[in-house]
C-alpha cells in the first residue's frame, strides 16, 4: 500500500490503516490474516454476509455466460427479477439502478413526471426531513437538505424543502397543491439510526392521499430484509407510491432499484429516462439469489430473532454505562447506540479489539451486521462494545 501522501485518491474519505482483503460470513480477514466481527457490513450492503456460496456462484455463472448487454436489448434477469418484486411489494413496475443514489434520482423525476402527466407541472416540490440521507447527486443532496452536503456546490435546487423531523404540524402546514411528493426513510440510516413511528407512516400516508401527493419512501439502507420485513415500511401496514432500493438488494454487487405503483409510474414513457448499466446482467443474477434467500422460509423470522437479541444486549450496555450511552436506537439490526459523546473513540477502540462498526449523525455508534448473524457472533460483539466503550470514556 502507498504512503498516505503518495495516494492519487481524492482525499474525500479518511480510512484507517486496515487493509481488508478477504471476507468470509461476518468475518473480515488482513492481508496478515487478522480476523475482524464485521458489524457494519459495507454499510447495511453485505445482507448475507461476505462470499456467501450462493451468490460467489450466481455471479460466476453468469460472468461466464454475459456481461452486460445495454437496456437497448430485454435483459431477462431484470424481467425475472421484477417479477419477483412485483409479487412481494405493493409495486407494479421497477427501473434498475446501480445505485441508491441513481433509485432516488429516478423517484424524484418520476414524482414529477407523475404530476406533469397529470396536468399539474406546477406540482415540483418534495418535502424531506432533518437528518435525512438520500445520497450525494445534486438532487440527493438537495433533497436531503444537510448543509455539510450542499456547501460549496452553488445555489441549493429550486422544489426541495426539509421540515423537522417528527414536526406534525409543520408538515400539514407545509403539504399543499404545490407539492410533488414527501420523501422519507422508514428508518433514518445516516441521520442517527432513527426510526420513523409506524403510526406516523400510516398519517403520512394519509396526509398525501388527502394532498393528492406521492409518498416516497427511501429503503435504500432499512431495505432488504434489515428490521426483519422484506421492506421496513411493511411493519406499518400501509405502502409508498414509489420506493427506492439499493445497498443490501445486492449483497455486494451494485445495485439498486425505483419501485412503483402503475399510477405513480405513468408519467415514465419511452425516452425519459435511463441507464447503460442499470440492470445489467450480472447484477441482476446476484440480485435475483440475495432476493432468493431474503425470502426463503425463516429467514426473516431469522432477523427477527436477532434483532430481538441485539436490541435487548444493547439495552444491557445502555444500563452498564449511564450518562454515556443515552440510547439505542434503530429497528431490527439496524441499531444506533446513541452517546453523550462522539462516538469515533468507541469505534476506534472496538476495531483495536476486533470490532467493525460505523458511526452515524447524532453521536450514534451504529451497527448493521449481515442479516446471517448467529447468536454468539452478537454475544462477542457486544461484549467487545462493553470493553470499547469503558476504553473509550477513560481514554
Ligand atoms: C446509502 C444511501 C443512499 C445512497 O446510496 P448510494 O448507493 O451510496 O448511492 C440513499 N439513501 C439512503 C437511505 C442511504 O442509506
Amino acid at each position: 500500500m502507498l504512503e498516505a501522501a503518495d495516494n492519487p485518491l481524492l482525499p474525500v474519505y479518511a480510512p484507517p490503516d486496515e487493509v481488508f482483503t478477504r471476507g468470509e460470513g461476518v468475518w473480515l480477514f488482513t492481508d496478515d490474516e487478522r480476523r475482524y466481527l464485521d458489524f457494519i457490513s459495507g454499510i447495511a450492503v453485505n445482507a448475507l454476509g461476505h462470499a456467501h456460496p450462493k451468490l460467489v456462484a450466481a455471479l460466476t455463472e453468469q460472468a461466464g455466460k454475459l456481461w452486460h448487454l445495454s437496456n437497448m436489448f430485454r435483459i431477462e434477469g431484470q424481467e425475472k427479477l421484477a417479477a419477483q418484486y412485483v409479487a412481494h411489494t405493493f409495486a407494479d413496475r421497477v427501473f434498475f439502478t446501480n445505485s441508491g443514489t441513481e433509485a432516488i434520482e429516478c423517484a424524484l423525476k418520476m414524482a414529477r413526471r407523475y404530476h406533469y402527466a397529470n396536468g399539474q407541472p406546477e406540482r415540483i416540490e418534495i418535502i424531506g426531513f432533518s437528518g435525512s440521507f438520500h445520497g450525494r447527486s445534486y438532487a440527493a443532496v438537495n433533497a436531503s437538505g444537510n448543509a455539510g452536503y450542499l456547501e460549496g456546490f452553488g445555489p441549493p435546487l429550486p422544489g426541495y424543502r426539509q421540515l423537522p423531523f417528527g414536526d406534525h404540524d409543520a408538515l400539514k402546514a407545509a403539504i399543499g397543491s404545490q407539492t410533488a411528493a414527501i420523501l422519507l426513510e422508514p428508518v433514518q440510516g445516516e441521520g442517527g439510526c432513527r426510526a420513523i413511528p409506524e403510526i406516523c407512516l400510516r398519517e403520512l400516508r394519509a396526509l398525501c392521499d388527502a394532498a393528492g401527493a406521492l409518498l416516497i419512501f427511501d429503503e435504500v439502507q432499512c431495505g432488504a430484509g434489515r428490521t426483519g420485513k422484506l421492506f421496513a415500511h411493511q411493519w406499518a401496514g400501509i405502502a409508498p407510491d414509489i420506493m427506492a432500493v439499493a445497498k443490501g438488494v445486492g449483497g455486494g454487487f451494485p445495485m439498486g432499484a425505483c419501485l412503483a405503483s402503475n399510477e405513480a409510474a405513468k408519467g415514465m414513457v419511452r425516452g425519459v429516462h435511463g441507464t447503460t448499466f442499470g440492470g445489467n446482467p450480472l447484477a441482476m443474477a446476484v440480485g435475483f439469489a440475495v432476493f432468493e434467500e431474503l425470502t426463503r422460509p425463516q429467514f426473516l423470522e431469522h432477523v427477527r430473532d436477532m434483532s430481538n437479541q441485539l436490541g435487548q444486549s444493547l439495552e444491557g450496555l445502555k444500563d452498564r454505562h449511564p450518562g454515556y450511552v443515552l440510547e439505542v436506537r434503530g429497528k431490527g439490526l439496524l441499531r444506533g447506540l446513541r452517546l453523550s459523546a462522539d462516538p469515533k473513540p468507541v469505534q476506534i477502540a472496538a476495531r483495536g479489539l476486533g470490532l467493525l462498526v460505523g458511526v452515524a449523525g447524532e453521536n450514534v455508534l451504529r451497527l448493521a451486521p449481515p442479516l446471517i448473524v448467529q447468536e454468539a457472533h452478537i454475544a462477542k460483539a457486544v461484549e467487545t462494545l462493553d470493553a470499547a466503550l469503558s476504553a473509550a470514556r477513560s481514554a
